[in-house]
């Protein structure tokens, strides 16, 4: 089911007319898209395909197909960069609508034992400090093409 006026459910029902040189995977539950804070390098934003707020609202098939994917993407992420960790976040509260940061972080980063938002939300009067923590020091076009490559390869061993 979609939701009327849900910025993301918009975002996935434009698909794949409208894909976007974001969209990294579609999963048959949801889809992943890079993320803006490519300071974390391979940061991605899983959303689920259907208008749902919490995870406990889906049948429990549903809910595990959905962590699988997560997973999944989230293996892709570690393959493909090596962070020092990864992070998984579920919150919703400006969007509600399931979706999944998954950040992976990185150990030259001084925030590090700091979710990521105590950093964005610091340089938010700061531009050239918001800029830094978008654009990160690789080319977003060629972290999503690592990414596109690292999952095919995941899904194809899995097939
Ligand atoms: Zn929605």
């Amino acid at each position: 089911m979609l939701g009327g006026d849900c910025i993301l459910c918009r975002k996935i029902g434009s698909l794949p007319q409208a894909a976007s040189p974001d969209c990294i995977f579609e999963f048959p539950q949801s889809v992943l898209f890079l993320g803006p804070w490519q300071y974390y390098r391979g940061y991605c934003v899983l959303v689920a395909r259907w208008h749902a707020t919490e995870l406990s609202q889906l049948a429990p098939q549903d809910r595990h197909a959905h962590l699988e994917e997560m997973c999944l993407a989230a293996r892709a992420i570690e393959d493909a960069f090596r962070p020092k960790k990864m992070n998984y976040e579920l919150l919703g509260n400006q969007v509600p609508h399931l979706h999944w940061h998954l950040v992976p972080r990185y150990a030259d980063d001084p925030d590090f034992k700091h979710p990521i938002w105590v950093a964005i939300d610091r340089a938010k009067d700061d531009k050239s400090a918001l800029r830094r923590l978008e654009q990160g020091s690789s080319d977003r076009a060629e972290t999503a093409r690592i990414l596109r490559n690292q999952l095919a390869a995941l899904m194809a061993r899995r097939s």
